[in-house]
């Protein structure tokens, strides 16, 4: 066999490998017979491939008790603590890591205050938060499949490389060579929102969509795109900046240094900074302003409906543009509850196009603090069922 057939057999049974392995995550526990039959591969591979996951415990085997006579079957399911990832969310002042298992179901989850924004300093406090993770629970390395990290600003996940970081101030830093010569695991880098977005397909109740959009509201707007099944990243990691659509070109200063975006109305400091001006001005967080709407206060109330009227705008020019089956809305902003979605709701069924619409689900997701640590695991978790063809188009 020469070297390029070797690299085919190779492929195909990486490939192989990855269809089997989304099967029994999707329908198990199934039977040999049932995956060669809903995959149209021969007996022989999926006995040949099974037996390679039971060895790395991937999976296991599982009697089905059945006694309607004859040999019962046996069944394979996926072990979901056949092995470990860790993920991360980086933010300005502190990281939020969980360890979970391969359902991305959260095993422990801890936080580290950043002593400052140095690059050593936070690389070095990364590393230890991993391996605090890793010796609590036990974790021997060859059961850690990596560590996924997201975090805000522009990102090359194929190479590594951060190339520009709103909070920190770094540009191109090799983040992930820096993290994998000390940790020696593989580590995965991506846009926070990326992570999050990537992550709707591998949580619990995932999503089947192809083609879906995730928007998170918070402290910034921020926007995944799925596009034919794949994150749809533009020409340099840096597409979906739905934050910085301008509204209105004579409008406030943003943190992007431009005018009137979207997000220099709806971000968490420009809701407050109106609510002293419309409700209250005491109020000095989101928070307080999210229980004044919630135990009846009107002005709140009539800010945050105002808020989810602009933002159904946009959604609708969305819309518009891609025909998403889905949108979730995600991130902190969801706590801002029903008047900020009816009227959201309500903008976006008055501007969008009625026939995209019509098919287009909105989904709020209900808030947890660990959905950030989550997502970025489900990068790691992402990659182990991957195909190597979706690896290349990364
Ligand atoms: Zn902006």
């Amino acid at each position: 066999m020469n070297s390029i057939q070797r690299a085919d057999r190779d492929l195909m049974r990486g490939i192989n490998r990855s269809i089997i392995l989304n099967v029994i995550k999707a329908h198990g526990p199934i039977s040999r017979a049932d995956i060669a039959h809903l995959t149209g591969l021969s007996p022989a591979t999926v006995t040949s491939i099974t037996g390679l996951l039971i060895e790395e415990d991937l999976i296991f085997e599982k009697s089905t008790g059945d006694s309607s006579g004859g040999r019962p079957p046996i069944l394979l399911a996926l072990n979901p603590r056949g092995g470990f990832v860790i993920g991360i969310k980086l933010m300005e002042s502190q990281a939020v890591a969980a360890l979970t298992d391969l359902n991305a179901t959260v095993i422990e989850k801890t936080n580290v205050e950043l002593r400052n924004t140095e690059l050593t300093s936070v690389i070095d406090e990364l590393v230890l938060l991993v391996e605090n993770l890793m010796k609590n629970n036990k974790i021997p390395k060859k059961r850690l499949f990596g560590v996924g990290i997201g975090l805000a600003g522009v990102i090359d996940s194929v190479n590594g490389i951060l190339r520009k970081s709103p909070f920190f101030g770094w540009k191109d830093v090799p983040f992930r060579d820096l993290l994998d010569v000390r940790l020696k695991v593989p580590i995965f880098l991506d846009n926070d929102v990326n992570t999050l977005t990537l992550g709707e397909k591998w949580l619990d109740n995932g999503v089947h969509a192809d083609n879906y959009v995730v928007i998170t509201v918070g402290r910034g707007i921020g926007m995944g795109i799925i596009i034919n099944g794949q994150i749809y990243r533009g020409k340099g990691g840096g597409a979906g900046e739905f934050g910085h659509l301008v509204v209105n070109q004579n409008g406030p200063v943003c943190d992007c240094g431009k005018r009137g975006c979207l997000e220099s109305y709806l971000g968490d400091q420009a809701l407050v900074m109106r609510a002293k001006h419309e409700v209250d001005p005491s109020i000095e967080s989101i928070d307080e302003l999210i229980q004044m709407a919630a135990g009846g206060n009107i002005a709140a109330g009539k800010l945050f409906e105002w808020a989810g009227d602009l933002l159904g705008q946009e959604l609708a020019n969305l819309i518009n543009l891609l025909d998403p089956k889905l949108i979730i809305i995600s991130g902190e902003g969801v706590r801002m509850g029903d008047p900020f979605f009816s009227s959201m709701r309500a903008a976006i069924q008055k501007n969008a196009v009625p026939e995209l619409f019509e098919n287009t689900e909105i989904r709020i997701n209900t808030w947890g603090d660990d959905v950030w640590a989550r997502g970025a695991a489900s990068l790691v978790i992402g990659e182990l069922f991957n195909s190597p063809i979706q690896k290349e188009e990364r």
